[in-house]
């Protein structure tokens, strides 16, 4: 098939003007009857790499997914373009399915999203052998690696579909990255002609920012009402009480938000996820179990009030930001209470020691992260072994953070630690070792005649959150470590480096928090309007923005649709700018389609008509 054949489906049914970066070769394979195994982060544009060649190609496109309750969502998505789309899964009754199965048949669909647990049904792979079928894509095929961190039995069957029919070209697509994860999905899914398609994992639209944590909620509250006023976006707790706490205080301050964990009962959460992705300025406080396939596309920031355990983890929640190519935000809060926290539950965690390895290796991975002074950017392709230049669009690259030498805190501090296992054949958490350094006559401090260390009082010029700083930064460094319940400080391998053998430690300053919540300028800076193209929109345009999305939720409503199944808020910008009077300057837009143009068209143009009026 000819380029010219996907770039007119391209525009045509999904209203886009151009293929983003790596999506016209993977279709262009794909359409030409070639495997293809796809890296791409999430959010880079998979779905057309398999939606395009599938209506192309002659025949049904056969979509695995295990996000079953997100099928009807993306089939209702798929349907608002024209598409002629469905799905089987365990949720529908027989009726129902025989209804799919004999659309498929008579060759009625273009695609099909299937779950994998009906890849174990016979009457699914008789089914399979008498359609025509133009492609199996396999979505989130990382789920088919059992070392990964979602593995589903399931998946395994895949393989058999290319037994099924060895004429079919298959597309397997994950977000997950590492190239050992890779390996294992060629080898699982027999693709071993396929073409690796290694797209870049940067999403420049994202700001990364990561805050040294004092008073996590306030200072949440500050990004949110400072920045995010009326935003979609998803806040992430470790636990669920501090997921239900979080939620509460939000809404205390007049901020929707809804909770989300696995303790809620199942009705209850999918009633909030469903609102999340249907509504506009939703909050979703939640663990890490909220957010696997939400492909919400205008979700305009991402928070982290708890360390995240590996950078993967991270990049994968923080993904879910911007979609839509518009500027989002990814924040974390971090502090020394996190690591101690999560090196106990490592200390603590079931499995052999190679495991607690990896474990301890993620988090290391991690804290690197949070103390560079480079380009979190540059930090974070690194992982994924993707070389950069700073990017002009993370906190570290905005506003370069001062450093300071630390080598002497450091040694005072480390010698703290030091004198009291060797003269007291003690080991004390960061609480009491920083009041010994300031020179505090706490009760404990007394009680174990802390002041009488020669090392007492030794570091009064520092203050506790200072301290704490310097002691996140040697952990982060490897220099010291904490173990065992109480968060016990001991010495490593390398402290005597630091103590004796006239080792330097750079530290970075924090930024004061006020300083921090508030980030760098948001917008203007040289650096980010070269790297994300948005411009801002003036009063006039606001106004009808605001409209428009007025508009659109009522139009959501009206189908039972989620409001970006409609149009995308960087759909509803660009007609804001251009205030399209016909329907051939509207169908100009990107992102109006054909279907979409007949079906909304004269409802758009007539409330941007009633601005031009009204103004
Ligand atoms: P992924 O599955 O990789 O996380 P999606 O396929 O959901 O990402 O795409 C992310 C968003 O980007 C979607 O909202 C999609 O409509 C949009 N998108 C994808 N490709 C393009 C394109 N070529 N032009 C404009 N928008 C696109
Ligand atoms: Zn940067």
């Amino acid at each position: 098939m000819s380029t010219p054949e996907t770039r007119r489906v391209l525009k045509r049914i999904f209203g886009y003007d151009s293929f983003r970066d790596g999506q016209q070769e993977i279709v262009d394979h794909v359409t030409g009857g070639g495997d293809a195994l796809v890296l791409m982060p999430t959010g880079g544009g998979k779905s057309l790499c398999y939606q395009i060649p599938a209506l192309v190609r002659p025949g049904v496109g056969i979509v695995v997914s295990p996000l079953i309750a997100l099928m009807q969502d993306q089939v209702d998505a798929l349907r608002a373009l024209g598409v002629r789309a469905g799905y089987l899964n365990s949720t529908q009754d027989p009726d129902e399915r025989r209804m799919v199965e004999g659309e498929f048949l008579s060759g009625e669909l273009d695609l099909l999203y299937l779950a994998p647990e009906r890849l174990r049904s016979e009457s699914t792979r008789r089914l399979l052998e008498r359609g025509e079928i133009s492609l199996f894509a396999i979505d989130e095929a990382h789920c088919v690696s059992q070392w990964g961190h979602d593995f589903r039995p399931d998946y395994l069957e895949l393989s058999r579909l290319h037994e099924l029919r060895p004429d079919v070209p298959r597309i397997a697509l994950t977000a997950t990255a590492t190239p050992d994860t890779r390996r294992e999905i060629a080898t699982r899914l027999r693709l071993d002609e396929a073409k690796h398609f290694v797209a870049s994992f940067d999403r420049p639209n994202i700001q990364y920012r990561i805050v040294p944590k004092s008073e996590p909620r306030t200072q949440l509250l500050e990004l949110l009402t400072s920045e995010h006023a009326g935003d979609s976006g998803i806040v992430y707790c470790l636990s669920r009480r501090s997921v239900e706490e979080t939620a509460a205080f939000l809404v205390g301050k007049g901020i929707e938000a809804l909770p989300y964990h696995a303790g809620l009962d199942a009705a209850t959460r999918l009633r909030n996820q469903s609102r999340f992705l249907r509504e506009d300025g939703l909050v979703v406080v939640a663990t890490i179990a909220f957010g696997m396939g939400i492909d919400k596309p205008d979700v305009r920031f991402v928070a982290h009030l708890d360390l995240p355990k590996s950078v993967e983890g991270y990049y994968q929640e923080t993904g879910r930001a911007g979609r839509d190519g518009l500027p989002s935000t990814a924040w974390l809060a971090y502090g020394l209470a996190d690591v101690v926290g999560q090196r106990k539950l490592i200390d603590g965690s079931d499995g052999d020691a190679a495991h607690r390895r990896r474990l301890s290796a993620h988090l290391d991975a991690m804290l690197a992260l949070c103390e560079t002074v480079d380009c979190r950017r540059v930090r974070l392709l690194d992982y994924f072994g993707e070389p950069s230049a700073p990017c002009g669009n993370c906190d570290t690259c905005l506003a370069p953070p001062r450093s300071w030498d630390g080598t002497v805190a450091a040694q005072k501090l480390l010698s703290t630690v030091v004198r009291l296992r060797r003269e007291r054949g003690q080991k004390f958490g960061a609480g009491q070792v920083i009041d010994i350094l300031r020179g505090k006559r706490t009760a404990k401090v007394s009680q174990h005649r802390h002041d009488e260390l020669s090392v007492f009082g030794v570091g009064s010029d520092l203050g506790d959150a200072e301290w704490r700083a310097v002691i996140r930064q040697l952990l982060a460094a490897g220099l010291l470590a904490v173990e065992g319940d109480y968060g016990t400080l001991v010495t490593t391998e390398t402290s005597d480096e630091v103590l004796y053998r006239g080792r330097t430690v750079p530290m970075r300053h924090d930024p004061s928090t006020r300083a921090a919540a508030r980030g760098a300028p948001r917008r203007d800076t040289e650096a980010r309007a070269r790297r994300v193209e948005v411009s801002d929109l003036d009063e006039a345009a606001t106004a009808l923005f605001d409209r428009l999305r007025e508009w659109r939720a009522e139009a959501a409503r009206e189908q039972g649709v989620p409001a970006y199944v409609v149009f995308h808020d960087a759909t509803l910008r660009e007609i804001a700018t251009r205030r399209p009077s016909t329907l051939s300057e509207l169908g100009a837009v990107n992102g109006v389609g054909d279907t979409k143009l007949t079906r909304y068209g004269k409802g758009v143009l007539e409330v941007v008509g009633a601005g031009q009026h009204g103004a």
